[in-house]
């Protein structure tokens, strides 16, 4: 038998498979479009509270996975018989198809956006809600750039298959690839020449859409961006500073009552029979800066985190520039104190979690914008300004994964003084730097405790604790058992701490 090559190549010219084509491009794109969209959502709310949600978009995404495209498009596309009323959308075979490949993809891109947005690490998150930002907003700025770039392999490869499952539609008679095919077929009976044809068209528009799909992924992958440095000629590096931009400051912007940036009440947490803090009391004041040292296990990280709202009280409560921040009886998500006042707790982090997609730049200008949205010329400044304060000016157009430990827990301070926060937590600033770097961290956190920034930090450079804090507090179990100046401490005769303090300097 002869393959009719010429009549296969006159095909390449026939309008008509030019136009279904277009058909499945447009079809495709917008499953693929909405269902990633509607993926997200699923994957999003799979993950709610409420287990009614959960276990219903559980369900739903089962059953779609199960169910094959072929049956659910036949059922959408008759579904008029029974519902009259659907007829005037479900009659077009492409809105039924569309409808019926969206419910079946959107149960599959879910489970992708279930994998990418698992890929993010929780300290990402924290690093949002210890700067105020809200959950749209962590969703908005932090989750989903990320998420999306993890999933994009995977999403490219699912639209893909959705250009391939458009064929399946020529079953509710769309006129697409496959039927303008067949209907050649049936009257010719070029079988073999006309499917070569065919997949002419799947292999081009898989190609081309392949070709664009791995130049967004490119795009989006920061690890990919080449590193900047802030050239002399940026005009970013000739704008003065103007008198608006502020640095630290010792009293806070709002009204406040009382003596003490920050009070704990008689915190309790507990994880189930896990008793980690047991009532603790504590009152800093302006300005002043507590060192926490203690062993492994004692409380410590529970401690700061509970006090900016990273973890619910047990019982008690905690004030904030003298007025209720948190309590046992509010979660910190429904607290409207808890909301208004965040932004003025700045929080550092052990492992710095600074946010891998954004510049240098934009790590700090970030919650700033959030919070107030004019202004984005103040908010730069301000960021290059604490930049520079902690040394890092030159390196603002750079990503995280660019810079030394040391140079990325400075940006991490940097982000938090960008806030203008009354308070600053710091949670082991330097335990994950190797020993080189650690004493360009504690130069700078020496800066700010000069300059009369309010701060309480856990940490275990015993000397350095020493040298800059007003108060040191010894934790263990689950209590402050000591709660002195540094020169009560050297003079202590508590056993413990003594102990403690002999096991630490000769660590180090
Ligand atoms: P430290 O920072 O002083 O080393 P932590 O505050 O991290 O101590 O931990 C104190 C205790 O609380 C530990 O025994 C730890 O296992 C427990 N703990 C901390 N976080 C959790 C949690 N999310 N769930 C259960 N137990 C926890
Ligand atoms: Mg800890």
């Amino acid at each position: 038998m002869q393959f009719d090559w010429v009549y296969t190549f006159s095909q390449l010219w026939n309008m008509s498979f030019w136009k279904a084509s277009l058909v499945v491009i447009e079809l495709s794109l917008i499953v693929w479009i909405l269902g990633t969209i509607l993926g997200f959502i699923l994957a999003l709310a799979r993950q709610a509270k409420n287990p009614i949600i959960a276990k219903g978009i559980s369900l739903y995404i089962w059953f779609f996975r199960s169910l094959p495209l072929l049956v659910l498009l036949v059922f959408v596309f008759n579904l008029p018989q029974m519902f009259p009323s659907t007829s005037s959308l479900l009659s077009s075979p492409f809105i039924a198809g569309m409808i019926a490949m969206l419910i079946s993809e959107s149960a599959y891109i879910s489970e992708i956006h279930r994998s990418g947005l698992s890929s993010i690490p929780k300290g990402q998150i924290e690093a949002g809600k210890a700067l105020g930002i809200r959950y749209v907003g962590i969703q908005k700025y932090i989750v989903i750039p990320q998420a999306l770039r993890v999933a994009m392999p995977n999403l490219g490869n699912e639209f893909v298959t959705i250009v391939k499952l458009t064929s399946l539609v020529s079953i509710i008679s769309l006129t697409e690839i496959l039927l303008v095919g067949q209907r050649l077929y049936t009257q010719n009976f070029l079988v073999i020449e006309t499917m070569v044809a065919v997949a002419f068209y799947y292999v081009l528009i898989v190609t081309v859409f392949g070709w664009a799909v791995s130049w967004f992924e490119k795009k989006l992958d920061f690890s990919r961006r080449q590193p900047g440095l802030l050239t002399a000629d940026d005009p970013l590096n000739h704008v003065q500073y103007t008198s608006q931009v502020p640095t630290a400051q010792k009293k806070p912007s709002v009204d406040y009552v009382g003596e003490y940036a920050l009070e704990a009440h008689q915190v309790v947490k507990s994880y189930g029979e896990h008793h980690v803090l047991k009532g603790i009391d504590l009152q800093v004041k302006w300005g002043q800066v507590v060192s926490i040292i203690g062993p492994s296990g004692s409380g410590k990280t529970t401690f700061i985190r509970t006090l900016n709202g990273l973890e619910t009280l047990t019982k008690g409560h905690v004030s904030l520039l003298g007025q209720p921040f948190l309590s046992s009886d509010t979660s910190p998500a429904d607290s409207k104190n808890y909301q208004n006042n965040i932004i003025h707790v700045g929080m550092v982090f052990q492992n710095f979690n600074l946010f891998p997609h954004k510049t240098i730049l934009e790590n700090v200008t970030l919650a700033p914008s959030y919070h107030n949205k004019s202004n984005a010329l103040i908010h730069k400044l301000t960021a290059l300004k604490v930049l520079e304060k902690v040394g890092m000016k030159q390196h603002a157009n750079k990503y995280p994964h660019q810079l030394s430990g040391g140079q990325q827990q400075r940006v991490a301070i940097a982000r938090a003084l960008a806030m203008q926060p009354s308070v600053i937590l710091f949670d082991e600033p330097t335990s994950a730097l190797d020993p080189e770097l650690v004493g360009e961290v504690l130069k700078v956190i020496e800066d700010l405790a000069k300059e009369g920034m309010t701060m309480m930090i856990v940490t275990h450079e015993m000397d350095f604790a020493l040298q800059v804090s007003d108060r040191v507090i010894f934790m263990e179990g689950g209590h402050i058992v000591v709660d002195a100046s540094p020169a009560q401490i050297k003079a202590s005769d508590n056993q413990r701490l003594q102990q403690f303090m002999g096991i630490e300097s000769n660590a180090s």
